[in-house]
């Protein structure tokens, strides 16, 4: 146990969040008062790579494991949220091509949400990952006015992922595809070079922004422009995956290729925040992954270099805040833990 706090008991009724990962599972409870009943990680393996029985018998475990962690009795749950990466619907069916982490021909169409309800005999309610970490963020910033506020979240990973909060609530649409905001394509000027070429997306998009802002990226498309033009630099001997993922490191001690690549993510993100600003106008522009772990004067220079390219009117500017994402890895459990105690306080 990391401290007096890090697990209580609780003192009302109870919702559970299960963060469901390629690896891990992480758990948390929230009570109604709104507060976390755990303030560490606690995980246990997922075994998605086992196929879906295994997987939906893995959250079980994480959910058994956390009631007891906490001392808390069944009896007092009233719904669980669940988040996992996407894609899947809005109502938690795994695509039916599957995805990175569902990729055995089993878990093709899967109903993990249905199966876990199943299972446990609870309502649990489903968002995916990046929509769960961007409805944390808007709940931690606006705590009690949340539901009178709306928020646009950009979470950069390996791709970028993201969410739309209007009124509180996450946007999903119709087909649970809304806040796919990697796949926003941004216009170009100002953010590539002049001899640069169009950015690609494994997603068959050019120049949409995880082409830019994403640690795929870097890898695809930012190093191999900019590596050439600092010959000498240390990471043009490194294998390119490698290169892409020390580039961070670089950044914060303020070498000059690593500034390009990320002044041209956080202006890509810029393009992506002003487009938000005229969709929903948001109260808040929301930024997370990796670089929030980055050393403070650099994830400081990357938020105020979004800020900047983030064309607002007067009016907005005067009503719109910028912030990091804090605590992402406990992000994914305690966004889906928020939902499903909205879900439980509208019945
Ligand atoms: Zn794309």
């Amino acid at each position: 146990m990391d401290g007096l706090d890090a697990v209580r008991t609780p003192s009302s009724w109870v919702v559970v969040g299960l963060d469901n990962g390629g690896t891990c599972n992480n758990a948390t409870v929230l009570d109604a008062t709104g507060r976390y009943l755990v303030d560490r990680l606690v995980e246990n393996p997922s075994r998605v790579q086992d196929g879906p029985e295994s997987a939906v018998e893995s959250l079980a475990q994480a959910f058994e494991d956390i009631l007891e962690l906490t001392r808390t009795p069944l009896s007092l749950v009233r719904a669980v949220g669940l988040d996992t990466p996407g894609p899947a619907s809005a109502d938690g069916v795994i695509s039916s091509k599957g995805s990175t982490n569902f990729s055995q021909v089993s878990w093709h169409g899967f109903d993990i949400r249905g199966a876990l309800e199943a299972r446990l005999g609870l309502p649990v309610v489903y968002l995916n990952d990046a929509n769960a970490a961007a409805l944390f963020a808007h709940n931690r910033h606006f705590g009690t006015d949340s539901a009178n506020r709306s928020s646009v979240a950009a979470i950069v990973g390996t791709g970028l992922g993201g969410g739309v909060v209007v009124d509180g609530k996450v946007v999903s649409g119709a087909a649970g595809m809304a806040g796919e905001l990697g796949h926003v394509q941004i216009p170009l000027h100002g953010v590539l070079e002049d001899d640069q070429p169009l950015p690609l997306c494994n997603c068959g998009f050019t120049g949409d922004v995880e082409s830019i802002a994403s640690l795929t990226g870097i890898k695809k498309n930012l190093l191999p422009y900019w590596l050439p033009r600092f010959p000498d630099h240390p990471l043009a001997a490194e294998p390119i995956d490698r290169a892409a993922k020390l580039l961070r490191g670089y950044g914060e001690k303020e070498d000059p290729l690593a500034l390009a690549v990320f002044g041209q993510q956080a202006k890509a993100i810029g393009s992506l925040f002003t487009i938000a600003a005229n969709f929903t106008d948001p109260d808040a522009y929301f930024l997370g992954g990796g670089v929030v772990e980055a050393a403070p004067h650099f994830r400081q220079w990357f938020l105020n270099t979004v800020r900047e390219h983030t064309q607002l009117r007067r009016e907005q500017q005067a009503a719109a805040a910028f912030a990091l994402v804090p605590d992402l890895d406990m992000a994914g459990a305690r966004g889906a833990a928020v939902a499903a105690l909205d879900s439980v306080a509208v019945v």
